[in-house]
């Protein structure tokens, strides 16, 4: 096997292949032609999956007792149609008390396409509106997590690709297993000793599994992992099956090598405070309020008032022509946000997912979009090349380039999502601008510079690059970046640009009348009042991009100088490394002291775990990618701070923790 703690790569995943067969009642199921075996019966699929993996694993009682503030977390390997899960579901509405939350995790190699995944779903009618919420919300075949929201109790993440690959990134633990995935002498390469292993480390202390077979190879490897089993009557014809438990689960080794980089310990707090009314802070207010936590979400401003707070944004990425982590978390946070915006406002009042061309104006930006797609094997619905004829078609406006489409990306309205998730239930908007971050016995007070004090059990960080004049944040670096935008009314009769086209810039499609462009991009330069120079060179790339449109807008009357058009400008926040930062706010002295021994020998790493400030979080430096990362980035912290599995796997977790900036510079020598 190779490294399972290896990444794996951005690229597309073959779907299940299945020939649909007809059972001895004559009812149609489907059967996975790659693995020769069926998916479940028509005939008591259901009744086989209620019998094997809930009673199985106990959960009518265990739903029925659950108090925790945690969510119970079930993991399975094989996601197939979903039936066992939306089992789960099923059964959870019915036993667990109301203020309950269930967290779903299933491994899947192969998904199915979604018309297939509607067609196998048909056979429970009773459960149709469950299924509907699943295809409706269904991923493209794209290995990685997805994270969708059954309903405000329920998260189901599916983490496609190999079990025992996924396992290894998995962060977070199970309460409960379900061992499925076609019977071991069909599929045997998953059913072997690096699964159980890894189901033994990501357990829970007390958790239990079921499965269908009593192979006897499932029952030695479950054994050497660690967890007691025993036969219970199979089902139907089946007589027998396994259940068990794992008293003393092993240590998640993940992060021996960079203990740093070990979570805090977690327990969901009642009220929490969030400071800064950005799309960072927003967005980290509504993950939190979603699971009934209390938030104050405080801004000096109004929300949206930064660099947030324009009318129209490009929603898109651009991703590395070699892959690495940022290019992962970018891409998983493209496709959440898809996901999250069409949940949030499904009738496009705050976005519109038109798609975005990315240009290739030069040969540069040419060979470097063909050594991407070469790399990163993604399917047509996320990223595909086009000519510049299909671009123009795409565009509904001549253009002179081809480059890459995103069908389902788009443009956002900022100002007015900070504003309508400032005023979501749970979240109680409060004008204040914070003095000073103190630690109490309690948690923390948040000191305002009228004089008011709030107290909060846990305080996020969400002022962009302001985020390092708090005392404990002053060693994160944040780099400003100036960045300015030119808008004009958009004469009658004009075109309409049916998709964004971005090159240097973004050009969204004409809202409410008026044509946006820009945004100009200046490093270091916190000045936020507008510039004519700023206008000439958001004109300059405008006609560079859109050499035709421009053509018609002087044919139409436009008037494209400085003085005729509307200036928007605002600091934007950057970290050195262009990644966003997303997690728990290290404790700097002490992290250069435990680990100081890194800068003489990089591979000597001290087997301490990094301490943080307790209840302290930041998310920043979104750049100009925010739409892209934020909502992501806010079900990162959101579910670290409400100890449930993670919407991304460890090392993208990893990478978004600030203390990274810290090892960095230890290793290098600086202070
Ligand atoms: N749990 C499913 C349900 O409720 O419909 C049925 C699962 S089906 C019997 C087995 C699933 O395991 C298939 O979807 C198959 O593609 C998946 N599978 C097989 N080998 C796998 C592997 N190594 N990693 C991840 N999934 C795998």
């Amino acid at each position: 096997m190779s490294n399972p703690y290896a990444l794996p790569p951005l690229a597309a995943l073959d779907t299940a292949t299945l020939a649909w067969r007809r059972d001895d009642t004559e009812q149609e199921a489907p059967h996975s032609t790659v693995f020769d075996d069926v998916y479940f019966s028509r005939h008591d699929g259901r009744a086989e999956a209620e019998h094997v993996f809930l009673h199985g694993n106990d959960l009518p009682q265990r739903f029925a007792a659950w108090t925790r503030s945690r969510p119970f977390t079930i993991a399975e390997t094989g996601f197939g149609t979903g039936l066992n899960m939306l089992c789960a579901w099923t059964c959870f509405e019915r036993h667990a008390p109301a203020r309950a939350r269930l967290h779903l995790v299933s491994t899947e190699r192969y998904p199915l396409r979604r018309e297939d995944l509607a067609r196998a779903l048909t056979a429970w009618p009773d459960i149709a509106a469950k299924a509907k919420r699943l295809t409706d919300q269904w991923p493209d075949p794209v290995a990685g997590v997805h994270r969708l929201w059954l309903d405000d109790r329920v998260i189901l993440d599916l983490h496609f690709g190999d079990s025992v690959t996924r396992l290894a990134q998995l962060d977070g633990r199970a309460d409960a297993w379900f061992l499925d995935g076609f019977a071991p002498a069909r599929n045997p390469d998953m059913w072997q000793a690096p699964l159980f292993e890894l189901m033994a480390r990501k357990s829970r202390a007390g958790a239990t599994f079921a499965t269908f077979t009593c192979a006897g190879v499932v029952k030695r490897g479950l054994k050497a992992a660690g967890f007691d089993w025993h036969k219970r009557v199979g089902y139907g014809r089946k007589r027998e099956m396994l259940a068990g438990v794992i008293d003393a689960p092993r240590d998640d080794t993940t992060r021996d090598a960079t203990p740093w980089y070990r979570p805090p310990q977690a327990k969901p707090p009642h009220h929490v405070v969030v400071i800064g009314a950005g799309l960072a802070g927003t967005t980290v207010s509504h993950a939190l309020a979603r699971r009934g936590i209390e938030v104050t979400l405080l801004d000096r401003h109004a929300p949206g008032a930064g660099a947030s707070g324009n009318r129209q944004g490009a929603l898109y990425i651009k991703l590395a022509a070699d892959t690495n982590l940022q290019s992962h978390i970018y891409l998983a946070g493209l496709i959440y946000s898809q996901r999250w915006l069409a949940e949030l406002d499904p009738d496009r009042t705050l976005w519109q997912d038109c798609g975005v061309l990315q240009l290739a104006t030069s040969d540069r930006e040419r060979r470097r979009q063909q050594r991407f797609l070469a790399n990163h094997p993604l399917p047509a619905e996320i990223v595909r090349p086009v000519d510049a004829s299909t671009a123009s078609e795409l565009a509904g406006t001549p253009l002179t380039h081809g480059g890459l489409d995103y069908p389902q990306a788009g443009w956002v309205r900022p100002d007015a999502l900070c504003h309508h998730l400032a005023a979501m239930p749970g979240v109680t908007w409060r004008q204040g601008d914070v003095d000073d971050l103190v630690r109490t016995h309690e948690g923390w007070r948040v000191s305002l510079t009228d004089g008011a004090a709030l107290s909060a059990e846990h305080v996020i960080v969400a002022t962009a690059w302001q985020a390092n004049t708090f005392r404990d944040l002053s060693w994160l670096p944040c780099q400003p970046i100036r960045g300015q935008i030119s808008s004009l009314p958009l004469p009658s009769g004009m075109t309409e640009l049916r998709r964004v086209v971005c090159a240097g810039g973004y050009v969204p499609p004409a809202f409410d009348g008026r044509l946006t462009f820009g945004a100009t991009f200046t490093p270091n330069d916190a000045d936020a009042r507008p510039r004519p120079a700023d206008h000439e060179a958001n004109l300059t790339e405008l006609e560079r991009t859109l050499p035709a449109y421009v053509a018609e807008l002087h044919g139409a009357g436009a008037l494209l100088s400085p003085d005729r058009l509307t200036a928007r400008c605002a600091i934007r926040a950057a970290s050195p490394d262009k990644s966003p930062y997303a997690g728990p706010v290290p404790e700097a002295d002490t992290w250069r002291q435990a680990y100081a021994t890194l800068a003489k020998d990089a591979t000597r790493v001290p087997p301490v775990s990094g301490r943080y400030h307790e209840g302290l979080w930041v998310t920043a430096a979104h750049g100009s990618r925010g739409l892209a990362s934020a909502p992501l980035c806010a079900e990162v912290i959101a579910s670290r701070l409400c100890d449930e599995p993670m919407p991304l796997e460890s090392s993208l977790n990893d990478h978004l923790n600030p203390g990274r900036r810290l090892i960095r510079d230890i290793i290098r020598g600086h202070d």
